[in-house]
């Protein structure tokens, strides 16, 4: 089963990746072939077969023979495992009867959310990165559907902190500094993700978020490939830590809290 999920994730990973290409150029999602970005050749289906494709015609495209992306391959994969990662999370390593007991309906419910927000997250999180951008038309319909999954948890109001907190903070800081320390994608992505990590978990996507951020900058200054005025793609960092949080959340939220000592947990 791990391995169908696997499977599923590197053909949802290919979806994905055309779906970054076509929110870019403005082409129709229902658009029947996929094309190459230079020559614009159709693409047949053996152009097409997630990271084997990519490999197999030796990194380039078959009629121009241009040098394609590795970013295309690398969100196949990422997807992939990311999607088991989901599975496994949510049925265990060695529950072999996952999918198969009493709560069946329960189980495959939030098997499906999950992994419908992990490919949003991808979305954000590579279009952040390569455009600097967050789309509205995106964000929103993501901030929606977890808005229903809480719901349906009964941690609606938990969601709705967690949105308080990440759109209130950054629409502060958009504020405070007119735009030049955050952008208005992230106030609008805090509208998904603060749903999506309900509090208290949202603190340790803030956190993270933050903490990766930093990190990061920091590396890529230590190297000289990035100066400090140079921007960053801060919806990058924050689809990250979501995503680490929708995953680990209440661990992660443990520990800091143990870490910090104003917490004992009563496990
Ligand atoms: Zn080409």
């Amino acid at each position: 089963m791990a391995f169908l999920i696997f499977v599923l994730g590197l053909v949802i990973g290919s979806f994905l990746n055309a779906l970054i290409y076509r929110l870019n150029v403005g082409r129709s999602m229902f658009e029947k072939h996929s094309i190459c970005p230079f020559c614009k050749h159709k693409l047949s289906w053996l152009d097409l077969v997630p990271v084997a494709s990519f490999f197999i015609l030796g990194r380039r495209c078959r009629y121009c023979k241009r040098p394609i992306s590795w970013v295309y391959p690398l969100v196949e994969l990422v997807t992939a495992i990311l999607f088991t990662a989901v599975y496994l999370n949510e049925c265990g390593m060695w529950n072999v009867e996952c999918g198969f007991n009493f709560n069946i309906q329960y189980s495959i419910f939030n098997i499906l959310f999950q992994l419908a927000f992990v490919s949003m997250l991808i979305v954000i999180f590579v279009y952040d990165l390569k455009h600097y951008l967050i789309l509205d038309k995106v964000v929103y319909p993501a901030a929606a559907l977890a808005a229903v999954f809480q719901a349906m948890q009964g941690r609606f109001v938990d969601g709705l902190y967690g949105v308080l907190l990440l759109s209130g903070f950054f629409g502060l800081l958009y504020v405070v500094s007119r735009g030049r320390w955050i952008g208005m994608g992230d106030v609008k992505l805090g509208l998904f993700l603060g749903m999506l990590a309900p509090f208290p978990e949202t603190i340790a996507v803030f956190f993270l978020a933050y903490f990766s951020g930093a990190a990061t900058s920091l590396f890529l200054m230590g190297f000289g490939i990035k100066a400090l005025k140079d921007r960053v793609p801060f919806g990058t960092f924050l689809t990250f830590a979501a995503l680490t949080a929708m995953l680990w959340g209440k661990e992660l939220v443990e520990w800091y809290f143990n870490l910090i000592g104003i917490y004992s947990s009563p496990l």
